[in-house]
C-alpha cells in the first residue's frame, strides 16, 4: 500500500499511455510509441532503457506479435519486470555459512542510511540472529547517538568509537572480532557518508572492507548502497562511483513512501546489474520490506 501511494506520481506519468493504447490501431504506432517513449522519460526511466523498452514493442508490434493496446501493455510491463529481474540477481540477503556474517551499509548523508540500518537490524532480530551493530561512521559525531538510539529501540547490542576521531576501520574490526568472540550471527556496519565526491571517503570504505575481512575472510558477505528514491537519475553516477570502488552486491531504496520516481530504480538496476534487496517505504521500525518486483511494476503502472 506504501509503495502504491509512494509511486502515485509514476502512475499519473504513466497513466497517459492507457489512454493512448486504448485506441491504437497499426497505422497509429510511430505516435503512440513516441509518446509513451515521452512518458516513460518523464517517469525518469532515462534514455536507455526507455530506447530499449520502445524499440523491442516497435519490433513485436510489426512482426504481429503484439495486436492489441492491452497486449502493448502487457508486453510493456513484462519487459520492466524484466529488467528488474535478470537471471542471476540474487534479492535475498546471501550472508554465507561464516559466523559472523558482515552487512556493510553505505551510501552519502541523508539517503536514510542509519534509519536503513536500524530496520535492518529489526528485520534480522525478528528472524532469530544475534545481531551486532557497529558504528562505522566516525566522522559525523551525531551518527553515533543516532545509531544508539536503534540500537536501543530494536533491542541489539552496539559497538561505537572509544575515542573522538576513531579510524572506521578500527571500530568495525573491533566490532567483527567482538562478533567472532561472542557467537553473534550478523554485524550491521554503518560507515560514514560524507560527499561520495570526497575521495578520501572511498579509501576509507576500502579500508574498512580490508579490516573486516582480515578478522573474517570473504566478509564482508553484503555490500548494500542505500539510495534516496526521491532523486531521480542523479542516483547513477553516485551508485556507478561507489560500486566501482567498493563493489555494492545490493541496492536500499529508500523514501518509495515518498514521491519516488519510478523509472529510475529500473535504470540503476539495469544499469549497474546489481538487485534492489531492500525498499524502504516509512521511517518506523517495519518500513522496510524485501524488494518485490511484480508489486513494483503493479505500482508505477495503473
Ligand atoms: P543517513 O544520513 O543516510 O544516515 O540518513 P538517515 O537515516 O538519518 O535519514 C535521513 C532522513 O530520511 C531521516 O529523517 C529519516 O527518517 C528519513 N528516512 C529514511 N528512510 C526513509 C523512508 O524509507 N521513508 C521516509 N519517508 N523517510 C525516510
Amino acid at each position: 500500500e506504501k509503495l502504491f501511494s509512494g509511486f502515485s506520481k509514476t502512475r499519473d506519468n504513466l497513466a497517459v499511455i492507457d489512454e493512448l493504447l486504448l485506441y491504437w490501431n497499426l497505422a497509429d504506432t510511430d505516435r503512440v510509441l513516441d509518446e509513451l517513449e515521452e512518458a516513460l522519460l518523464v517517469s525518469d526511466f532515462g534514455p536507455r532503457i526507455t530506447i530499449k523498452i520502445v524499440e523491442s514493442l516497435r519490433e513485436d508490434i510489426m512482426a504481429g506479435k503484439l495486436k492489441s493496446g492491452s497486449e502493448i501493455k502487457d508486453a510493456l510491463k513484462k519487459s520492466v519486470l524484466d529488467l528488474l529481474t535478470k537471471k542471476g540477481s540474487k534479492t535475498e540477503l546471501q550472508l554465507g555459512y561464516r559466523k559472523p556474517a558482515v552487512i556493510m551499509i553505505v551510501g552519502v548523508n541523508g539517503g536514510g542510511k542509519t534509519t536503513s540500518l536500524g530496520k535492518l537490524a529489526h528485520r534480522l532480530k525478528k528472524e532469530g540472529a544475534k545481531i551486532l551493530i557497529a558504528a562505522g561512521d566516525t566522522f559525523r559525531a551525531a551518527a553515533s547517538d543516532q545509531l544508539e538510539i536503534w540500537a536501543e529501540r530494536t533491542g541489539c547490542e552496539i559497538v561505537v568509537a572509544e575515542k573522538e576521531k576513531a579510524k572506521a576501520s578500527s571500530v568495525l574490526s573491533q566490532a567483527v572480532k567482538k562478533g567472532k568472540e561472542e557467537g553473534f550471527d550478523i554485524v550491521l556496519c554503518d560507515t560514514s557518508g560524507r560527499l561520495h565526491t570526497n575521495y578520501s571517503l572511498m579509501e576509507e570504505l576500502i579500508a574498512c572492507k580490508r579490516a573486516v575481512r582480515k578478522v573474517v575472510p570473504g566478509a564482508p558477505n553484503e555490500i548494500l548502497l542505500v539510495l534516496d528514491g526521491t532523486t531521480g537519475l542523479n542516483m547513477l553516477p553516485q551508485a556507478r562511483e561507489f560500486n566501482e570502488v567498493v563493489g555494492i552486491t545490493g541496492l536500499i531504496l529508500t523514501k518509495l513512501d515518498g514521491s519516488a520516481r519510478g523509472g529510475c530504480v529500473v535504470s540503476v538496476v539495469d544499469e549497474l546489474g546489481i538487485p534492489v534487496k531492500f525498499v524502504g517505504v516509512g521511517e518506523g521500525l517495519e518500513d522496510l520490506q524485501p524488494f518485490d518486483a511484480e508489486a513494483f511494476v503493479d505500482a508505477i503502472f495503473s
